[in-house]
């Protein structure tokens, strides 16, 4: 699997899923599910209630992920995984590795050759930004999947620098 660092905007990815830092509720947050759900339209959130309807009445869980139409973003598919809340005292870094696992599962069951990973959990959960890196790229590296295209889309300097750490 090719993996590429890209500093921008996980919305103007040109990729067959993108990843979305989504919370449990599914129904919209701040950051890049604000971003999302703002540009991919109201599609969105319409799979998102019926997959609240059907399957998640209480929520995803933590480290799950699934997967709705992409509205009007470029992508065809946005693959919602909910990151965990960074704790000192609770070690939540197999919850983490988790969504990334999760999200490349998903990924092989819709037959998605190229994806884009946010930050998961580095922005409003508070995970410190060096050591999210190494858990994403440790993760999507050593997890077996037939996509060959993973990209980490940075938002802003500080976060591209931390993966080019951690690759
Ligand atoms: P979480 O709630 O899982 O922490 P956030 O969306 O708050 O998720 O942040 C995750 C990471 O995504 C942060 O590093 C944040 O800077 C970054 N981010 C915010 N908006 C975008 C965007 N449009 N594209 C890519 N990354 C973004």
């Amino acid at each position: 699997m090719k993996i590429t660092l890209v500093r921008g905007d996980i919305t103007e990815q040109d990729v067959d899923a993108v990843v979305n830092a989504a919370n449990s509720s599914l129904l919209g947050g701040g950051g890049v599910d604000g971003a999302i759900h703002r540009k991919g339209g109201p599609d969105i959130l319409d799979g998102c209630r019926k997959l609240r309807a059907a399957q998640y009445g209480g929520g995803l869980p933590v480290g799950q992920a699934v997967a709705t139409t992409a509205g009007r973003l470029p992508a065809e598919w946005v693959i919602h995984t909910v990151g965990p809340v960074y704790s000192e005292a609770d070690d939540r870094s197999d919850q983490l590795a988790s969504c990334y696992r999760e999200s490349l599962r998903v990924a092989d069951e819709l037959g998605v050759e190229s994806i884009a990973f946010p930050a998961v959990s580095a922005g409003i959960y508070g995970w410190p930004i060096d050591d999210a890196a190494r858990i994403a790229v440790g993760t999507v590296r050593s997890t077996p999947t037939k996509v060959g295209d993973a990209r980490f889309i940075l938002f802003d300097p500080d976060a591209y620098a931390a993966f080019e750490r951690a690759v």
